[in-house]
């Protein structure tokens, strides 16, 4: 082989071997430290905000699981880890003595059957969550992503649920919002709804603070749950897919992260970094990544979440 040839195909080769190390396989987590807006600060601020209506909290938190997807482990998990490949989609309810709020109103099958790695739709989980949305006091959400806040846009109750509907500001001037309204959306709805300006914490109902967490999208915030009965919860959205980012404490790699999703790879990685701190300084608070099939499943076994929705 001629000389130049052989010098091409070794250089080609080890490019390929690079951006495939540092794409897949290197942690992100390596390289980034705790997120600003994820301490242990102000986790201790957020159960003080919950405390001063001790009689007024929710009691359960209610969720029902309408579609899952397969999406490669290594869509979740840097270093080669490998992981349960199934993803799925749940709306959660939290039940107050009077009335309830609903997360994350997952998308219509419609939608679903344009995902590139959609599994299996419940139409009928799908319809019964339609129904408790008519009567809901709140609507809210994770953020700006169709797989959570379609449910309640795309759908011919919007009108009828609009009152009820709240989204932060960032959430509403998220340019994820023009990229989305193909999906479901018109941009016209977001200005019959509520937006609430959560620059820092924000009490949105009693026993639930919001806390702005930038990067997955940038309106995205994460909710600190606490019980009437002391149960405390995190719901940290799409931060981490999977529960093993923070047992096995590994990042989410950048072919997804940054490539695909075009997500703040930075940003996200730094709050899975403070995931795992949180989850070593305060074992009493479950932390609930929307997707993760065995970590919601052992929480509905605890009974830490109930299953199915009012
Ligand atoms: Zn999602």
């Amino acid at each position: 082989m001629n000389r130049k040839l052989l010098a091409i195909i070794t250089i080609l080769f080890t490019v390929s071997l690079s951006t495939y190390y540092y794409l897949w396989y290197s942690d992100p987590l390596n390289s980034v430290t705790e997120s600003p807006y994820l301490t242990p600060t102000i986790i201790k601020r957020m159960q003080i905000m919950v405390d001063d209506t001790p009689e007024e909290l929710p009691n359960e938190l209610r969720s029902i699981t309408i579609a899952r997807g397969e999406f490669p482990s290594w869509f979740r998990l840097a270093k080669g880890h490998t992981t349960e490949t199934l993803f799925e989609f749940v709306t959660y309810q939290l039940v107050y003595d009077v009335g309830y709020s609903i997360i994350d109103p997952v998308h219509s099958k419609a939608l679903h059957d344009t995902m590139i790695w959609a599994y299996d739709y419940d139409e009928e989980a799908y319809n019964k969550m339609q129904k408790s949305l008519e009567k809901a006091h709140q609507i809210y959400f994770t953020h700006e992503h169709w797989d959570h806040f379609a449910g309640a846009f795309n759908t011919e109750l919007f009108d009828k649920i609009k009152h009820v509907i709240y989204v932060s500001k960032a959430q509403r001037n998220s340019d994820m919002m023009a990229s989305m309204k193909d999906g479901f959306i018109s941009l016209s709805q977001l200005d019959k709804v509520n937006v609430i300006d959560n620059k820092g914490l924000y009490k949105i109902s009693p026993g639930v603070v919001l806390f702005n967490v930038p990067g997955h999208t940038p309106g995205n915030q994460g909710m600190y749950i606490k019980l009437k009965n002391g149960t405390e919860i995190l719901l940290v959205g799409d931060i981490a897919y999977s529960m093993a980012n923070i047992t096995l404490e590994v990042g989410k790699p950048r072919i997804s992260s940054h490539i695909i999703l075009g997500e703040d790879s930075e940003a996200v990685n730094s709050q899975i970094k403070s995931l795992i701190r949180i989850k070593n300084e305060f074992p009493n608070i479950h932390i609930v990544p929307a997707h993760d099939i065995p970590n919601n499943r052992k929480l509905v076994e605890q009974g830490i979440i109930k299953k199915g929705l009012h």
